[in-house]
C-alpha cells in the first residue's frame, strides 16, 4: 500500500515537471520541440526511478530488521535485547522506577532434538514464543538469549511481580501440547534490578544462576533472588 502511494506521488511529480515543461516551453523560455515523448519519457524514468527507490528503501529495512531479530523465532535477538537493557538501566538510575529479570532455558531439549529431530525442535522454539508472547504484556522486552535460552525484561515490574509472571509463564507451557504432541518444560530465574549496585552483567549473571539453581532443584519451576 505504501509503495503504491510512492509510486502514485512519483507519477504525479513527473506530470508535474512535465506540465511545468509545456509551460516553459509555451511561453518560449525554453524553445524545445515538445512530442507526445517529452511526456511518456519523464513520467516512464520517473516511475522506474521510484520504483527503485522503494526496493532500496524496503532492503535497507529489512538488513535493519536482520540486525535486531533472532531469524528463527522472529523475536529479538540477544545484542538488541543488550541495547535495551542498557537503555532501561539508564531510565531507572535516573528517573527512579523498578523493573525485573526473567531468565528461562527448555528443560531437557536436547533430548527432544534427539528423539524428535532438529526440524521439530526448531518449531517447537517457535511455538514456545508464541505461548510466551500470549502471556507477556506488550511492555515486557522478550527475546532469545541464546540456543534455547530466553529472557524478558519486565518493566516497571519488582521482585514479587515477576515471579508470578515467571509461574504463569511455566504453568502456561507445561500445560501446553507442542508439534509432535511433544511436552516441554523451562527452568526459570528471576531477579529485580538494584539501581545502586548492578551493572548490566551483574544483573542477567543472577538471574542465570537462579535459573541453573532452578535446574538444580528439579526443573520445570521458578527461582526468585
Ligand atoms: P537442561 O535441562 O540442563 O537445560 O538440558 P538441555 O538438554 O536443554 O541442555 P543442553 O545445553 O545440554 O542442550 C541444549 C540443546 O539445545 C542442544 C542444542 O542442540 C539445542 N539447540 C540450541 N539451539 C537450537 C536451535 O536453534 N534449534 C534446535 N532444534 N535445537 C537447538
Ligand atoms: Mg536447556
Ligand atoms: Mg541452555
Amino acid at each position: 500500500m505504501k509503495n503504491t502511494l510512492f509510486y502514485l506521488l512519483i507519477i504525479l511529480v513527473s506530470c508535474a515537471l512535465t506540465a511545468g515543461l509545456n509551460v516553459l516551453h509555451s511561453t518560449f523560455i525554453l524553445r524545445i520541440p515538445l512530442t507526445p515523448e517529452s511526456f511518456i519519457i519523464p513520467v516512464f524514468a520517473g516511475t522506474v526511478f521510484g520504483m527503485m527507490l522503494a526496493q532500496i528503501n524496503l532492503l535497507r529495512r529489512k538488513l535493519g530488521e536482520m540486525a535486531y531479530t533472532d531469524p528463527l523465532t522472529g523475536i529479538t535477538n540477544r545484542i538488541q535485547f543488550n541495547r535495551f537493557l542498557e537503555t532501561e538501566m539508564e531510565k531507572t538510575q535516573r528517573y527512579g522506577g523498578v523493573f525485573s529479570i526473567i531468565f528461562f532455558d527448555i528443560d531437557h531439549f536436547k533430548a527432544i532434538n534427539d528423539e524428535y529431530g532438529h526440524l521439530t525442535g526448531d518449531r517447537i522454539l517457535r511455538e514456545l514464543t508464541e505461548r510466551v508472547h500470549q502471556v507477556n504484556r506488550s511492555s515486557d522486552i522478550f527475546a532469545r538469549y541464546g540456543g534455547e535460552e530466553f529472557i524478558i525484561l519486565a518493566t516497571a515490574t519488582d521482585l514479587h511481580g515477576a515471579k508470578l509472571h515467571a509461574e504463569r509463564l511455566r504453568s502456561e507451557i507445561s500445560e501446553s501440547v507442542f508439534s509432535s504432541n511433544v511436552h516441554v518444560t523451562c527452568s526459570f530465574g528471576v531477579t529485580g534490578f538494584d539501581p545502586e549496585n548492578d551493572t548490566a552483567t551483574s544483573l542477567i549473571n543472577r538471574a542465570d544462576s537462579a535459573m541453573y539453581a532452578a535446574k538444580h532443584a528439579g526443573r520445570n519451576r521458578v527461582v526468585a533472588v
